[in-house]
This record gives C-alpha cells, sequence and structure tokens, in this order.
C-alpha cells in the first residue's frame, strides 16, 4: 500500500528535475521534498535541518510519521509539540519546523533544560492531499478520536446534534481507531509528556486545557478558552489526564506568522514553562481533583 500510495504521488507531482541534492535520500526517508513543495515559509534548509526522524508508524495512507527529539543532558522538562493534526492548518506544521530550529539553540539564560519532542505533521495524509483536508485519510477528525470518558456516548452526540453532521468533525467509529491518533497517545503515555503544545488554525486565540497557570499570550494570540469537546487532544489530555495542553490557534492557515513573531511566541512560551512548570518538575505535576475544570 505505502509503495502504491508514495507511487501515486510521484506520479501526480510534477516532471521531476534531474538536478539532485548529493547525498539526499528519497521521499520514503526523507519527507523534505514533499514538505517544502506544500508548507509555507519553509525552506529546504530549515527542514533539512530539523532532521526529521522516521517514526516506523505510518498513517492511513502509509506515509510515515516523522519526529525530531531534541534532549539536553539534564532535561528538567518534557515538552511534546505536534504540528497538522488537522492536514489542512498547514501554517501549523511550519511553525513547528521553525521552533525546531530555535529549540536547538536556546537563549542562555534559559532556566529549564527542556526535552523537546516534536512531531511536525501528524496528519501526513490530510497535509498532502490535493486540496489538503483537515480529516485524516479516513476521514476523522483525529482531534475527536482521543478516548475521553463516556466518548461512545458524547462524540458521536455532538457530532450529529451540535456540528449537524459537519464531515470535518466527524469523531470516527470509535476512540482511537486512527493510527495517528495511536501514534499520539502512546507518546502520552511511553514519552510522560508534561506539557502538550498543539498548533492549530486559523482562530488566532490561545487555548489552555488542564492543571496550572494558564499563559496570557504567547506572542500576539492571547488566551481565549473556548470551550472542551469530547474526543479532542485537550480534553483528553488536559482534563482528563492533568498533563497540560497549550493549543496554540494561529491567525492564519496558509501563511506563517512573520520570524520575530514565531520568534516571540517561542519566547513566551519557555518563560512560561520555566515560571509555572519547573517548580513541580522534578515531583511531577499534581493530579487534578476528580472530575475537576469543565464538563462537555
Ligand atoms: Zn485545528
Amino acid at each position: 500500500m505505502a509503495g502504491l500510495a508514495l507511487q501515486g504521488a510521484l506520479l501526480a507531482a510534477p516532471a521531476p528535475e534531474r538536478r539532485t541534492t548529493p547525498g539526499a535520500a528519497g521521499p520514503m526517508a526523507q519527507p523534505c521534498a514533499e514538505l517544502v513543495a506544500r508548507l509555507p515559509n519553509v525552506r529546504r534548509e530549515l527542514c533539512e535541518a530539523a532532521r526529521l526522524a522516521p517514526t516506523g508508524v505510518r498513517s492511513v495512507r502509509g506515509r510515515e510519521i516523522f519526529w525530531r527529539d531534541i534532549e539536553p543532558p539534564q532535561p528538567g522538562l518534557r515538552v511534546l509539540v505536534v504540528g497538522a493534526m488537522h492536514g489542512d492548518e498547514l501554517s501549523s506544521a511550519a511553525v513547528a519546523l521553525h521552533w525546531i530550529r530555535l529549540a536547538e539553540t536556546p537563549p542562555a539564560d534559559t532556566p529549564l533544560a527542556i526535552h523537546w519532542r516534536f512531531v511536525p505533521v501528524l496528519n501526513p495524509d490530510g497535509v498532502l492531499a490535493r486540496p489538503p483536508t483537515r480529516v485524516n485519510a479516513s476521514g476523522v477528525d483525529l482531534n475527536r478520536n482521543f478516548p475521553t470518558p463516556n466518548w461512545a456516548r458524547d462524540a458521536p452526540v455532538y457530532w450529529e446534534k451540535r456540528t449537524r453532521r459537519d464531515p470535518r468533525r466527524w469523531p470516527g467509529p470509535r476512540p482511537l481507531s486512527e493510527p495517528e491518533s495511536r501514534f499520539l497517545h502512546q507518546q502520552l503515555q511511553t514519552f510522560h509528556p508534561q506539557l502538550v503544545v498543539s498548533i492549530h488554525a486559523p482562530y488566532g486565540v490561545l487555548d489552555f486545557d488542564g492543571p496550572s497557570v494558564p499563559p496570557t499570550r504567547l506572542g500576539r494570540l492571547y488566551l481565549d478558552q473556548v470551550g472542551i469537546f469530547p474526543g479532542s487532544l485537550g480534553n483528553y489530555s488536559g482534563v482528563h489526564k492533568g498533563v497540560p495542553v497549550v493549543t496554540v490557534e494561529l491567525f492564519n492557515s496558509l501563511r506563517t506568522p512573520t520570524e520575530a513573531e514565531m520568534r516571540q511566541m517561542w519566547l513566551d512560551l519557555l518563560r512560561w514553562t520555566s515560571e509555572r512548570l519547573a517548580p513541580t518538575a522534578t515531583t511531577g505535576l499534581p493530579l487534578p481533583a476528580a472530575g475537576a475544570q469543565r464538563q462537555p
């Protein structure tokens, strides 16, 4: 399947030039050719420098999911950053790639050594579809597919009644029905992040779920907690597992913020993380009270 899907993608692509970068691996091993062609404000150098590595996990259409770990010698905190859970929010993957570059050279006065795990493109099938799609190749909104309590009761009802069966928001046949959501769920269980940053677009706000005092702003994005949804990552991780989720909603799905703005967002995230998460970093974050936070 993977080979066929890849062949299809290659056949559909513009006629390839014969000039190739010396030492460049094939598209299955190195995702940059496809990503650079699709993502806004991502040059080849930026993508190559991100050194994305295969996770061994594949999407519905057999596309590899890539990640990048940046681990200092004695990390005080683990942070998971996820882009393009929704495939048509192309800017979210681009911002994740820019943040990888910033994470590699943290400011000298950063008080907290952070082990970063970046998954810039959780939904490669959605990103690389023509046109890109919010949902994955099974038509599932991955951000409604996480196993929140009472998912079987709440998620389908929410979809039918509140979204009026919006095909862009189908929660799937059951929680974790999709390889992409299963992969992210597995990361929560094995990497044990103390913070999850999920990048989206285009609502131009900052959302927050879970314990701790939320950041009030990242760059020009201000906190506006919009509520929680059955099966969402924020609901599952932040509310029910007690691992805070910062949801970054960029202003535009097809354009990144400026370089200066992306850097400011990054610095604001670092400052908030150091102030709010560092004191408990060695003992783990307090668990939320049972049934605490907002209810769907
Ligand atoms: Zn989104």
